[in-house]
């Protein structure tokens, strides 16, 4: 190991090294490991992924974000030995809260959205619904990582709360976890969003409605502090909220006012894509620069279906790369041993 790290600095006296000590094939194999080609090339491997037709929508940001990220987190999906409550399922438990949570509301407390009036009931039941996903937790857990699931995420979750009682939105949150393109989706949306040729599945969070007419909004929560704005969806590759735009006109029957990515942490903003034209009747009280003029919002959807499709299109060739989307690989990636990057 000391001989290929020298490697990279004074190959010459590294090759000198390992000769004297007869390590030559080993150090060329050590080296090599670095120059590993990417791109997926097994027969039986590339012949799965060409005949692949249905997509996750989520997997497609995942390849968007880079390509090696997309095999080792989605294909190989190593785990830990040691099952530990990580933010993957710190999130799914926040859905399966607000999901049971909004859901029981109109029986529970009597209102089809947050009455500011009646917050203390309001937040009793959300700290039952909170307790009750913890408790649906299948790893094993001690009771005091239980009671710190349950603290940090009850902070967020009541922050979050009483933020939406403040909005005083004329939408109602009608449906939740939402699931298309699978045998467990409801039947209109077993076949999944049609991009010709392939199509996309996934879950939308939360579909709020005019209780006057078909038209609603989408909702996507995020577990951490980031909610994408307008510009960052474009920038930042997202396909989540300007997919989704489509599953709710396309599939579900409504017409879309606008999608949001609501931050459950941090600043708990709720910015997305929203049309101008609704701003007054219908989505009132979101970010000015999110409401986008008929063509820019359109735009943005068309420019979301090129992008799965380009992704796709990829995905089926094996072309895996090192290709950090920003061209730098980020902080939070601790892929590096596996993917092999090259790194300074
Ligand atoms: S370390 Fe870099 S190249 Fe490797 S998976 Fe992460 S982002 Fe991609």
């Amino acid at each position: 190991r000391a001989v290929a790290e020298l490697a990279a600095h004074d190959p010459d006296g590294a090759y000198a090294l390992a000769g004297a000590n007869g390590w030559e094939r080993r150090l060329e194999r050590a080296l090599r490991a670095r120059r590993r080609r990417t791109r997926l090339t097994h027969p039986l491997v590339v012949e799965e992924l060409a005949a692949r037709g249905s997509f996750g929508v989520t997997e497609l940001e995942v390849f968007a974000d880079c390509s090696s990220i997309w095999l080792f987190d989605r294909i190989v999906s190593p785990r830990t030995i040691d099952a530990e409550v990580d933010a993957r399922q710190r999130g799914s438990v926040a859905h399966s809260a607000l999901s049971r949570f909004f859901g029981g509301l109109p029986k529970r407390v009597g209102t089809e959205r947050i009455d500011a009036e009646r917050l203390d009931e309001t937040l009793a039941f959300l700290r039952e619904c909170l307790e009750e996903a913890v408790a649906g937790v299948r790893l094993e857990l001690t009771a005091l990582e239980r009671a710190e699931l349950t603290g940090g995420l009850w902070l967020d979750l009541e922050a979050s709360i009483r933020a939406e009682a403040e909005l005083d939105s004329p939408l109602v949150p009608r449906r939740f976890e939402v699931s298309f393109g699978s045998d467990r989706s409801p039947q209109e949306l077993q076949r999944g969003l049609d991009l010709g040729g392939f199509t996309i599945t996934g879950k939308i969070d939360r579909i709020d409605v005019d209780p006057f007419s078909a038209r609603g909004i989408v909702q996507d929560y995020k577990s951490g502090k980031t909610a994408h704005s307008a510009a960052q969806i474009d920038s930042e590759l997202r396909l989540q909220i300007p997919l989704y735009l489509l599953v709710l006109r396309d599939l579900v029957g409504i017409e879309p006012l606008g999608g949001v990515y609501r931050a459950l942490s941090g600043k708990r903003e709720a910015r997305g894509l929203l049309r101008a034209e609704a701003r007054e009747d219908g989505v009132p009280g979101f970010s000015q620069n999110d409401y986008l003029d008929e063509e820019a919002f359109w735009g943005q959807v068309e420019l979301a279906q090129g992008r799965a499709r380009g992704l796709v299109e990829r995905i089926r060739l094996g072309d895996v790369r090192h290709d950090p989307k920003s061209g730098e690989c980020p902080d939070w990636c601790e892929l590096f041993s596996m993917c092999r990057v090259a790194r300074a």
